[in-house]
C-alpha cells in the first residue's frame, strides 16, 4: 500500500500526545496524516506495538508540587468541553482529587500561584471529610475539587482523533518501522509493508519513541502493574462519589506512592477500583522485543501484593469479588518533563516521555508539538528549554 501523496504533516504513534498533535495539525492543514495502530484485541497473542493509554481511568488535576506539569494541565482541562462537543464523544468525569501527603506546602505554593481552588484538610478534619479512607496520623490532604477527577485515555485518543479526521486527517492504522530523512521529506515506512512521505513529521511513539530513532534520545520505560479490584453491586454504590488518591508514603518497603481511581465501568461490563503505585523500577523494558514480553506478562505478583494490602488499608472493610492485575508502562525522561523538541530542523520533531503524567495534559503537549512543527520556532511562553531533549551518551 502507501501512497504518492506527500503529506505536509506526519504524526507518528496515535496514542494522547500524538492524537493531539493531530488535531491541532489538522485545524491549519488539510495534508495530515495520523500513523499508528488501534489497541490489539488480544494483548497475549499481539506481536507489534502496545500504549501506555490502554485503560479506563486516569487521574486528572491541576494540583503538583512542579508548576510546569500544573500550567500544561491547566491548559489541557481547559480544552476538555471543546474536544468533547467537537468529537460527541466523553472522556472526562468530574469526580475531584485528593492528594495526602506529608509536606503540603510545596504543592500548596503552586495551587495558589495558579489560582487553583483547594481545601486543606488535616487529621481529625480529613476523616470526617472523606469517611470512607483512612490514611495515617500527621498527614495533610489537599482535596481539589472539579475540574479535578478523572479521564478515560481510551476515549479522549478516539475524541481527538475523530475531530482529527473530522478536520481532514487520514488515519493510517500501520506500525512505523523506520524513519528516513531525505532532503525534503520524511520517508516513513511501516510494518505492514507501506510507505509514505511527509515534509515534516512528529514522532511521538511513547515508549517506542527510540526504537524509531538511530541516535537514541535519553527516555527510561518502567514497567508498571496496575491491580482492579472488581466491586459489587452495593459496593459500587457506596464508594460511587470518591474522589481519586494520590498518596505519598513513608517508610513503606517498596513504595514511595500510590494512586487510586474511584469505581469504574471497564469494557467487559464489570466495575472496578483502580490502584497503582509510584516506586523504583522493577525493570526497564527498552527494546520492542522487551515491551512486547512485558506486554505478554500479566504484570509484576509481588507489586499486585502490595497493592492489595495498601488498598485495604486506605479502604478498611472494602468488599470486591474478585482481583486481577494488568502490566502497562510509562515513559520517563531524565527532567521528568515530556521532550517536545526538534530533531531535525524543519524536517522532525519529537514530543515524547510523559514521565507518568502526561494522560491530562496531553493535550497540551500536543498543541506545543504542534506550534512547534508548524512554525519550526517556539513561540509559547512556557520556555522552551523546559522540554529541550538529551540523548543517551
Ligand atoms: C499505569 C499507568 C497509570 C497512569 N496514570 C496516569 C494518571 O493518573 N494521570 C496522568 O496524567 N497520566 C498517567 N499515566 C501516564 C500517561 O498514561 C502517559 O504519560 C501517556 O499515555 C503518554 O502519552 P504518549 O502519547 O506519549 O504515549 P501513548 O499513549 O503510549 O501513545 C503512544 C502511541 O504510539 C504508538 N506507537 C508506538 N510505536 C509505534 C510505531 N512504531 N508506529 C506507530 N505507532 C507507534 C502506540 O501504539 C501508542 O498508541 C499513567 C500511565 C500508566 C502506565
Amino acid at each position: 500500500m502507501g501512497t504518492d501523496q506527500i503529506f505536509d504533516y506526519a504524526v507518528i504513534g496515535k496514542g494522547l500526545i500524538g492524537s493531539a498533535a493531530a488535531r491541532y495539525l489538522s485545524a491549519t492543514s488539510d495534508s495530515v496524516a495520523l500513523i499508528g495502530p488501534d489497541e490489539p484485541s488480544n494483548w497475549q497473542t499481539h506481536d507489534g506495538v502496545f500504549a501506555s493509554h490502554y485503560d479506563e481511568g486516569r487521574i486528572t488535576r491541576i494540583l503538583d508540587p512542579d508548576p510546569v506539569w500544573a500550567a500544561l494541565a491547566k491548559r489541557a482541562i481547559a480544552q476538555y468541553p471543546a474536544i468533547k462537543r467537537e468529537s460527541g464523544i466523553s472522556f472526562y468525569h468530574n469526580s475531584g482529587g485528593l492528594r495526602v501527603i506529608p509536606d503540603p506546602e510545596p504543592v500548596q505554593a503552586v495551587g495558589h500561584d495558579l489560582d487553583v481552588t483547594f481545601h486543606t484538610h488535616t487529621d481529625e478534619a480529613l476523616r470526617q471529610a472523606f469517611p470512607y479512607y483512612r490514611f495515617p496520623e500527621g498527614l495533610t490532604g489537599l482535596f481539589e475539587p472539579e475540574p479535578a477527577g478523572y479521564i478515560s485515555p481510551r476515549a479522549l485518543v478516539r475524541a481527538q482523533a475523530a475531530v482529527a479526521q473530522q478536520q481532514g486527517a487520514q488515519i493510517i492504522r500501520e506500525r512505523a518501522t523506520s524513519l528516513q530523512i531525505q532532503t525534503t521529506e520524511v520517508e516513513i515506512t511501516t510494518a505492514e509493508g507501506s510507505s509514505y512521505h511527509a515534509r515534516k513529521a512528529l514522532l511521538a511513539a511513547g515508549a517506542y519513541t527510540s526504537t524509531l530513532l538511530d541516535r537514541k534520545l535519553d527516555l527510561t520505560n518502567r514497567a508498571r502493574t496496575i491491580l482492579l479490584a472488581e466491586l459489587p453491586p452495593d459496593e459500587q454504590d457506596r464508594l460511587k462519589n470518591i474522589p481519586t488518591v494520590i498518596y505519598t508514603m513513608q517508610g513503606h518497603p517498596a513504595f514511595d506512592g500510590i494512586y487510586m481511581l474511584p469505581p469504574i465501568r471497564y469494557p467487559d461490563g464489570k466495575v472496578y477500583l483502580k490502584i497503582g503505585a509510584n516506586c523504583p523500577p522493577p525493570q526497564t523494558p527498552q527494546t520492542f522485543e522487551a515491551l512486547k514480553a512485558w506486554f505478554h506478562t500479566r504484570g509484576d505478583a509481588t507489586e499486585a501484593r502490595h497493592l492489595k494490602d495498601i488498598l485495604f488499608d486506605i479502604i478498611p472493610g472494602l468488599n470486591a469479588v474478585s482481583f486481577h492485575t494488568q502490566p502497562c508502562v510509562t515513559c520517563y525522561t531524565p527532567t521528568k518533563r515530556p521532550f517536545i523538541d526538534t530533531l531535525k530542523e524543519n524536517r522532525l520533531y519529537v514530543a515524547a516521555g510523559g514521565s507518568g503524567s502526561a494522560a491530562k495534559s496531553s493535550d497540551a503537549i500536543g498543541h506545543l508539538a504542534a506550534q512547534l512543527v508548524l512554525t519550526s520556532t517556539w513561540t509559547d511562553s512556557l520556555d522552551r528549554n523546559l522540554f529541550k531533549t538529551s540523548f543517551v551518551t
